[in-house]
């Protein structure tokens, strides 16, 4: 794969364009491979990429039965963190946020990481306690994260009012290094570096059965045809229940529908990620100027990947107070993805109750952040059978009572 750089730009610029590469091969199915990834999502995409480069398994097929990034990960409001209260998942997270800092550089593709500060909003006392202990736990953990004033709010975030007469402003939990990253740069990055280390992407190639003999995984039915494999990993998020049916065991998982919508581009006036948890709304500016605003899950499970008005109304109204000049926005798009919901609102990665097979899910509305380190945990929890940051959050922990209670840093209501 020839690398993009400011040279190639200019050599083709010489040439009318007509030298650039296609960014991934789209090969035929074969028969069999070592490892079989179903769902070409980041998780995914990242596990596949780390399995050849880090461990140097090349002989894998990711299924996807769409479009490469065409799930929740080209459907998030990209928010980048690592501020989570709970050890295991401070280690992952925070992994995964350093990997964003030079993952442009190690892939060769522009995610555009943007480390530009994530606030979470304190406006309840009881959300400045709980706050409070989450930058302890931070500080214990060696995550960079401090609590910071109202004033100092206003400062950052101008557009926000701080004495909004039902939930002024008490302070802040501010991430300085979290940030955004271009979504379906991404899985596009990912995709392309994967590719080059002979990863297959099957596109438009649904996983319709999962083969299994005498408890072991022996590969997967396609709508291409049948796949053989020894270790099969599955990374489908909202859809972990309908393939954990088909190899015949069930996930403490709910599928729900998480929306998101954009306004018109305005000018710049919002440099900072805000996420007011109380009101509940969640807002930054993307490059093209427009409000980037995440509101609640769907308050009941479903599989529609679309957005619905009263959302709208709902996000919009709520944080209104604190931001006033949304009321003089239009709104443009909505959509909706389906999120995988675990009881404890922290991920599943580990070995499946079919011997060979491998889950990473339960991601729930905050797994974009995590993407290149779950992709590093699982590509060696699959080449090795082990990995200590993934460790802590097999599917056991449900039947042990070992949850990693994430409800409050998950920061999104369910
Ligand atoms: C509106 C919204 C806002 C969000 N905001 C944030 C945020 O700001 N920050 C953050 O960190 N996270 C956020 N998230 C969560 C984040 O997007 C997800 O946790 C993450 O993208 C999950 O990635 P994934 O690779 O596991 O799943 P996906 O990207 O959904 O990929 C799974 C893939 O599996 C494929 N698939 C499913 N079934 C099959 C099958 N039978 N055969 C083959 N392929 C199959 C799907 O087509 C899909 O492409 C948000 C999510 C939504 C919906």
């Amino acid at each position: 794969m020839k690398r993009y750089s400011a040279f190639a730009v200019a050599r083709e610029a010489f040439g009318y364009h007509q030298g650039w590469q296609r960014a991934w091969a789209a090969p035929e199915p074969k028969p069999e491979y070592d490892v079989v990834i179903i769902g070409a999502g980041g998780h995914g995409l990242a596990t596949a990429y780390y399995l050849a480069k880090n461990h140097g398994v090349r002989n894998i097929a990711v299924v996807e039965k769409g479009w490469l990034g065409g799930g929740n990960t080209g459907r998030n409001t990209t928010i980048i963190r690592s501020n989570y209260l709970q050890e295991p998942s401070a280690a992952i997270y925070e992994l995964s946020r350093g990997l964003y800092e030079d993952l442009s550089q190690k892939l060769n593709f522009n995610v555009m990481f943007s480390p530009r500060g994530v606030m979470m909003l304190c406006q309840t006392e009881h959300e400045l306690r709980a706050l409070r202990r989450t930058a302890h736990a931070n500080r214990l953990a060696g995550i960079e994260t401090e609590m910071v004033s109202p004033e100092r709010v206003k400062q950052l975030c101008p557009i926000i009012e701080i004495s909004g007469p039902r939930f002024p402003v008490l302070g802040g939990l501010w991430q300085p290094r979290g940030g955004t990253a271009r979504h379906d740069a991404v899985a596009w990055g990912y995709a392309r570096a994967a590719s080059d280390l002979g990863v297959h992407i099957l596109q438009k190639t649904e996983v319709t059965g999962i083969d299994v003999a005498g408890g072991r995984v022996t590969g997967v039915q396609t709508t291409r045809g049948p796949i053989r494999a020894r270790k099969v990993a599955a990374i489908v998020a909202g859809h972990s229940g309908v393939i954990a049916d088909m190899a015949g065991f069930r996930l403490p998982i709910e599928s729900v529908t998480l929306q998101a919508l954009v306004s018109e581009p305005i000018k710049p006036c919002m440099d900072i990620v805000v996420m007011a948890n109380t009101v509940h709304g969640y807002m930054s500016q993307s490059d093209k100027g427009e409000m980037v605003i995440g509101g609640g899950a769907d308050g009941f499970n479903n599989y529609t990947q679309r957005g619905s008005f009263h959302h709208i109304e709902e996000t919009v109204r709520a944080l209104k107070e604190t931001f006033p000049m949304l009321s003089r926005l239009k709104m443009l798009r909505q959509w909706g993805g389906i999120v995988d919901m675990t009881g404890d609102r922290s991920p599943i990665i580990g070995k499946a109750p079919v011997e060979g097979m491998f889950l990473n899910c339960g991601w729930g509305t905050g797994g974009f952040k995590a993407i290149p380190g779950s992709g590093w945990a699982t590509a060696s929890l699959i080449a090795n059978g082990e990995d200590e940051v993934a460790g802590p959050f097999g599917l056991d922990r449900f039947r042990e009572g070992r949850m990693i209670d994430e409800s409050v840093a998950a920061a999104v209501a369910h």
